[in-house]
Formats: C-alpha cells, structure tokens, sequence
C-alpha cells in the first residue's frame, strides 16, 4: 500500500474546518451564536466564555486557514486587530522595521506607537534586499546600531506592489533575534505560504480576498509555533478584537472558493496588465507576472501565481479621479479582494506621500475579462 500523497492547496481550501465525518453530521460547521456554554469541571474543562476560546465556528476558520498556511490560526475582528495583537508581542522600547510602502492602517498604528513612544521605527525599501538587512542589523538613522526586535514585511504591498526577497529577509530577522511578521493579505493563502520561507507570523485581512465578497471584516494571524499562536489568543481574549459569528462563518464560506476565484481573477490582472502596459495614457504599471517589473523574479520563485492586484499611472490625480468616474463595470471604492473588480486612487489618503498622485490601485475581480477590458479602454480615453 501506498501512503495518500498529500493534498493540494486547492483541496484543503474545500476540506479543511468541517464537522466530523459521522452520519447525520451537517456538511459545514453551523454558525454558533453563543457567548456562554455550560460549565465543565475541573476533570473536564470546557471555554466557558467564548471571548476566552472561541467556538467551533471561529475554529473552523482557523482550521482551514492554519491547513492552507501551514501553521497556527486565530481569527479576529478585522485584519487591523489581528496586526494589533502581533505588535503587541513586542515588549515597550522595541525597534520595528517597517517598509515605507505598506498597508496604510498598519503604518498609522506604527507611527501612532511610535508618538507615544512604545516602539521606534524605521522604514526601508523591501526591494532593496541589501539595505533592509543592513536596518534590520541595526545600521542607519537613529537606531544605534541595536538590531530590530520586529521585522513587520508585507509582500507584495499596498498599494505599489513591491516584492520583497521574502527568504533572505526573513532569514535576516532571525539571524538579528526579531519576530518576523508577513501581512499575506495581497498573496493570499494560495499565493504564498511565508511560514516555509522563514517567518514567525502571517497576517491576513481576511476582509478580502479570503471573504472575497466585500461583505464582511474578519483578521486572521498564523503562527508557525504552538506558544506564539497561544500568545495570539490571550491577546484575543484581553483585548477583545474577537471576530462575529456571522463574519467567521461567511469567511469560511468564502475562503471555499478562493481557488477558482483566484485563479480567474489572476488570469484577468496578466492580461490586463499587459494591455495596460502598451495604452498611450499610461504612463507605468506594476504587476509582478509583467516580464520587466522589478518584481518579476522573485515572484515566480517565492509566489504561486501572481496574484489579482495591479497598480498603474495616469498623468496626475486629476486624471486619474477621472478615469475612476468614467468607469461603469469597475467599481471607484475602497478595499479590494472582492468578486467585483474596484479601483482607487491610493494618493488621495493621507499619509500616502510616497504614492505618484495619479497611481490607481486595482483589484481584478471574476467579471470576464473582455468587459473589464471595455470598461477601462473607454475610460481611458475619456480621461
Ligand atoms: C485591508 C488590509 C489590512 C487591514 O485589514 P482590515 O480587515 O481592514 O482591518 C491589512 N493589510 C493589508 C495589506 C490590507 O489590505
């Protein structure tokens, strides 16, 4: 007998997080709406409170999340808390390395800390691999040669889409003693597992591409080891960022077909990226499955796939804001992830000077190609 290869991504996507395999047994795990449950004993405790250990509901999600990423999960109220739980495992007076593009909520929460003086930060380009080891060693600005306590990458980013050499800086980290943290939430669990390249902790807004249908707010963070995972969950349980039931559970639905929404949306965003490349109103674009972006390389060794999000440049903002009014099967919002595609003009939020003002930030959703196509031709010379 021949031992069963083990599962692909894809079917763990669909298998992961369901009830036992017993007759009777519904096929998904209900959506339990419950904040209390009958007491155990001491010969056989119980979570008595689901802020303290969950429900099977939040644990499904986790289960199929950790499957697909290789490591630990807890679910939380948002992407924002999940990030708010990792930073706090760093103790007061921490350095965190940080690149100068990522998410936007991420960074005021850093520079919010930072005010206040719980932590220093330093931000590096991630596309430049020598530099970011050089910061995470403890060279540059006002570290004082101290090497950094957190290594906080996101890859690619938000919104410039930026690869990061996701090995050799997670390798770097350890190397200088210091947590290492993915934000995955623009790979996505199929895209990229950073856990097997080499980091502590993974980050998703589960909010996006994981729910994938612009309906919900759930975080997820994943833990390579037992005890950090077991961290997450006291800061769960003391701070509060616990996700909804109805959220939880409407995550895991989504995250069932993540598969095929991902590869379809991805298959649209190369070609697309490639149209958008030779159209005279755009000056650049920045997609990572494009033979000439500096990301190109990297991602074909470290990602599955190139992923849905794609960034390109008009002349300005004002061009820009009016290609986001011309466009009708696109939707101008904010967010990103979901089965409709959405577009927005990043630079137009503050603390976003690093943004060129007429970069526009795209989410491919499943809509056919050909239509997506339409939509942006026409607006393009509209703008
Ligand atoms: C949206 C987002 C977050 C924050 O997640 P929320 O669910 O909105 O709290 C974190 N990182 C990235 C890359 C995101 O796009």
């Amino acid at each position: 007998m021949t031992a069963a290869s083990p599962r692909r991504p894809e079917t763990i996507a669909v298998t992961a997080g369901r009830p036992n395999a017993a007759p009777g047994e519904p096929l998904n795990v209900p959506l339990v709406l419950a904040s209390n449950f009958r007491a155990g004993t001491a010969d056989a405790p119980v979570t008595e409170y689901s802020r303290d250990g969950g429900t099977a509901t939040w644990h499904a999600l986790e289960a199929a999340v950790g499957a697909l990423e290789g490591g630990i999960a807890a679910a939380f109220a948002s992407g924002m808390g999940a990030a708010t739980a990792l930073l706090d495992l760093v103790p007061v007076g921490a350095r965190v390395v940080v690149p100068t593009d990522s998410y936007s909520g991420v960074r005021a929460l850093l520079f919010d800390g930072a005010a206040v003086g719980r932590w220093n930060v330093d931000q590096v380009d991630i596309t430049d691999t020598a530099a970011t080891v050089a910061a995470i060693a403890g060279a540059g600005s006002d570290s004082g040669g101290r090497p950094a306590d957190l290594l906080w990458l996101e890859s690619p980013t938000n919104p410039l889409i930026d690869v990061a050499d996701l090995t050799a800086l997670c390798r770097a980290g350890r190397e200088a003693g210091a947590l290492v943290v993915v934000d995955n939430t623009f790979a996505t669990p199929l895209g990229q597992q950073p856990l097997a390249l080499g980091a502590d902790l993974v980050l998703h807004s589960a909010t996006k591409f994981i729910g994938g249908h612009s309906d919900l707010l759930t975080g997820i963070a994943v833990a390579a080891s037992g005890d950090m995972a077991g961290r997450l969950v006291r800061r769960r349980q003391l701070a509060g960022a616990t996700p909804g039931a109805l959220e939880a559970f409407l995550a895991l639905r989504g995250l069932r077909t993540l598969p095929v929404r991902l590869a379809r949306a991805q298959e649209s965003a190369g070609v697309l990226a490639a149209r958008l490349l030779e159209h005279p109103a755009v000056e650049r674009v920045r997609y990572p499955g494009l033979a000439d972006d500096p990301g190109h390389a990297l991602a074909a060794q470290q990602m599955n796939g190139f992923g849905a999000m794609l960034s390109f440049e008009v002349s300005g903002a004002a061009a820009a804001d009016a290609v986001c009014r011309a466009l009708r099967v696109v939707t101008n919002a904010t967010s990103l992830g979901g089965v409709e595609s959405t577009i927005e003009r990043r630079a137009k939020l503050a603390g976003q000077e690093h943004i060129p003002p007429g970069l526009l930030r795209f989410s491919v959703g499943v809509e056919h190609v050909e239509d997506l196509w339409d939509d942006l031709s026409a607006a393009l010379a509209a703008g």
